[in-house]
């Protein structure tokens, strides 16, 4: 099986989370893409981010309809914070036979050499599938001189460039502006039951 590989922090999932997916899904014929919510994101530490629970229940609430994409508790399950090499290196011990795609942000993957043990996360993935950001800086000379072997791994998904992200979403929300048609109505209905983000 061909695994697509879809971390992030999710707070909350978005419409730009899911048509990438999906995109990801098509475009590298995925038969399955798993959704990993990352407890505590060492990319994050210092920023004030919602409760797990909180991110985990607007999660499934947006992967309730949609059968293709699996919360996988691979991050959920162990103490941060969560390095993804350890999670790719875990998910390869589960899924022996199978091959696995991260999926990434271009903004994200800019700053790849920063994480902790790039080399090794590289290693482990058979490849890394990127969606470009409207805002992104992507230097694929620079990022390959950092991180010999990483552009040969690399896969473009065509994505449309979409102007959509979670701390916008929550900006938003606090600032009274509306956001309703940013994210899914079954996430979006959570947020306004429980006043999640005010
Ligand atoms: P925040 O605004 O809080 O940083 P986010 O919207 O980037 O959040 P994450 O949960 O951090 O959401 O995103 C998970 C992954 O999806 C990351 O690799 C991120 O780069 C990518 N991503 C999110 N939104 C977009 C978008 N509009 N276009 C391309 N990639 C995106």
């Amino acid at each position: 099986m061909r695994i697509g590989v879809f971390g992030g922090t999710f707070d909350p999932p978005h419409l730009g989370h899911m048509i990438l997916a999906m995109e990801a899904y098509a475009q590298l014929h995925l038969d399955k893409l798993l959704w990993i919510l990352t407890p505590d994101p060492p990319h994050k530490r210092g920023q004030e981010i919602s409760p797990v629970d909180m991110r985990l229940e607007l999660s499934l609430a947006a992967l309730q309809n949609e059968p293709l994409f699996e919360l996988s508790r691979v991050e959920l399950d162990r103490p941060g914070p969560q390095y993804v090499s350890d999670t790719m290196r875990i998910l390869r011990e589960q899924n022996p036979d199978d091959e696995l795609i991260y999926l990434i942000g271009g903004d994200s993957l800019h700053d790849l050499p920063n994480w902790d043990r790039p080399m090794e996360f590289i290693k482990e993935c058979h490849a890394i599938g990127v969606m470009r950001r409207p805002d992104d800086d992507v230097n694929l000379p620079w990022l390959e001189k950092q991180l010999p072997g990483l552009t040969k791994k690399l896969r473009f998904i065509d994505v449309p460039l979409l102007e959509i992200s979670a701390s916008q979403i929550r900006q938003r929300i606090q600032e009274g502006m509306p956001f309703r048609y940013y994210l899914l109505p079954e996430v979006y209905e959570i947020i306004c039951k429980k006043h999640y983000y005010l």
